[in-house]
């Protein structure tokens, strides 16, 4: 079997839809075919914003709820003309959402359980259109809400996976149908039955959970560009598509917002063996990217040039936190219970200073909770200050092969150096997968082309 999952993009209109039955329709013919879809483009998002304005009480929240409502109907109306069990289906979704956003509007509360049940709706009404449409079509399928199969804690927004219940419950669940399944990414439930989501873009994620548990072949993502690429091509117009890469390089370029892939894809894929591969709805005969645990090493020492856009340096300095331990414990501490990312550190051994990146929006939080937390700290100048920087980017330097290898730093910060690019904070794990470096957002273009040329041209 394979599994094929089409993103937001790849279904978010009628015509995309007739196109991406026709791309499963062709894969139908050589093997058996299990298909995951996320929602329409946007309505994940249109789902948040109506959720946030009612809760707010305002009834405002029927604007975005119309929006939905008009593009929902508008595929159906194109796709089924004359097909009235879809459209009472669809009806009545649509009426029972509308029904808990008044909730919403009433109580004025909306819960994370609450938000994960009303984003469940888009990835719902999605693959209820295309399991209807495939039907239609003369191909026999079936709609799969995985909130029966995908059991998972109760970390709404971002709930874990309980992985051998999951396996199970879909395995016997594909077992028990015989056309093309049609699957909800994104979504699950708790053991209670309460719906879960496994967070933003994580229909790729739920497409290898599948994968794994039915041993399949293969699992493609079908989304809108050629595959996984070697740098950012809006700023290094010699970027390329990567034919064949590493699981760990996959998941150290996704880390790094390359946002092709969903990083947590790689995990049940690299339990299972099984290939990911990265397709171009708009290119079907792309070869594209292919994810794998036997990836070829590549000639040159790195896999491709990753960067991440506005983040933000805070820099925590002072002379007591020399030999003291526990210092950095309580900065981390503070940070995750403000709930700050922390995407990366640098500590250098004189131990004066820690460096903390992350995103950029998130900076004033982090900054206020750290002020805070510190108090005692700051006031006997234990540490003398807390210094932050805006308008910064990290980028990576990303390849399995690095490890070992003495004089890539050499290269990169020199190729670096003579661009007249001024890094402002190093970090390199000793796994040396990965070499990271931030840099003013002005200099982006130059430091990542840099970099591209020394190792990828
Ligand atoms: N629809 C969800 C989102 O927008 C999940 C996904 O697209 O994978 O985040
Ligand atoms: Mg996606």
């Amino acid at each position: 079997m394979i599994i094929m999952k089409f993103g937001g993009s790849s279904v978010a209109d009628a015509q995309k839809i007739r196109h991406v039955a026709s791309i499963i329709e062709r894969a139908g013919k050589t093997a058996r075919v299990g298909v995951v879809c996320s929602a329409m483009k946007g309505i994940t998002d249109l789902l948040i914003e109506a959720a946030t304005i009612a809760e707010s009480g305002d009834a405002q929240y029927t604007v975005p709820l119309g929006t939905i409502r008009e593009r929902t109907l508008a595929v159906i109306d194109d796709l089924f003309p004359d097909n009235s069990t879809i459209h009472t289906r669809i009806e009545k979704q649509l009426s029972e959402l509308s029904d808990i956003l008044h909730g919403i509007e009433l109580v004025r509360e909306c819960s994370p359980r609450s938000m994960d049940l009303i984003m469940s709706f888009g990835e719902r009404m999605n693959n209820m259109i295309i399991a209807a449409f495939l039907n239609a079509s003369g191909h026999k399928a079936e709609y799969i809400d995985t909130r029966k199969l995908i059991v998972t804690d109760a970390q709404f927004g971002n709930a874990s996976v309980l992985l051998s219940e999951s396996y199970k419950r879909i395995r016997q669940e594909i077992a028990r149908i015989n056309g093309i399944p049609v699957i909800t990414g994104f979504i699950a439930a708790t053991e209670q039955g309460y719906t879960t989501t496994l967070g933003r873009n994580g229909s790729d994620y739920t497409a290898s959970l599948v994968g794994a548990a039915l041993d399949s072949e293969r699992v493609e993502i079908w989304t809108d560009v050629d595959g996984v690429l070697s740098a950012d091509p809006r700023y290094v117009p010699n970027a390329f598509v990567l034919p064949e890469i590493s699981i760990e390089d996959a998941m150290e370029l996704s880390y790094f917002g390359a946002e092709v892939i969903h990083p947590y894809t790689m995990l049940p894929a690299v339990d299972r063996d099984i290939d990911i591969y990265i397709k171009n709805t708009l290119a079907p005969e792309v070869p594209g990217t292919r994810i794998s645990r036997k990836a070829p090493a590549s000639i040159s020492p790195i896999t491709g040039v990753a960067s991440i856009e506005s983040v933000a340096l805070m820099n925590i300095e002072g002379g007591g936190m020399l030999g003291m331990p526990g210092v950095a414990s309580k900065v981390f501490r503070i940070l995750s219970e403000a709930l700050v990312n922390v995407i990366m550190i640098s500590q250098a051994s004189s131990e004066h200073s820690i460096c903390i990146v992350c995103r950029g929006k998130e900076i004033k939080k982090a900054e206020t909770a750290l002020r805070k937390g510190l108090e005692q700290e700051l006031m006997s100048k234990k540490i003398q200050r807390i210094d932050i920087q805006n308008n910064l980017e990290i980028v990576a330097i990303v390849g399995k092969n690095m490890k070992g290898q003495p004089g890539i730093s050499g290269r990169l910060f020199s190729a670096l150096g003579n661009a007249g690019v001024n890094v402002l904070a190093i970090a390199q794990g000793s796994s040396e997968r990965n070499i990271s470096f931030v840099i003013q957002s002005k200099e982006r273009e130059a430091a990542l082309r840099t970099v591209h040329a020394a190792f990828l041209e």
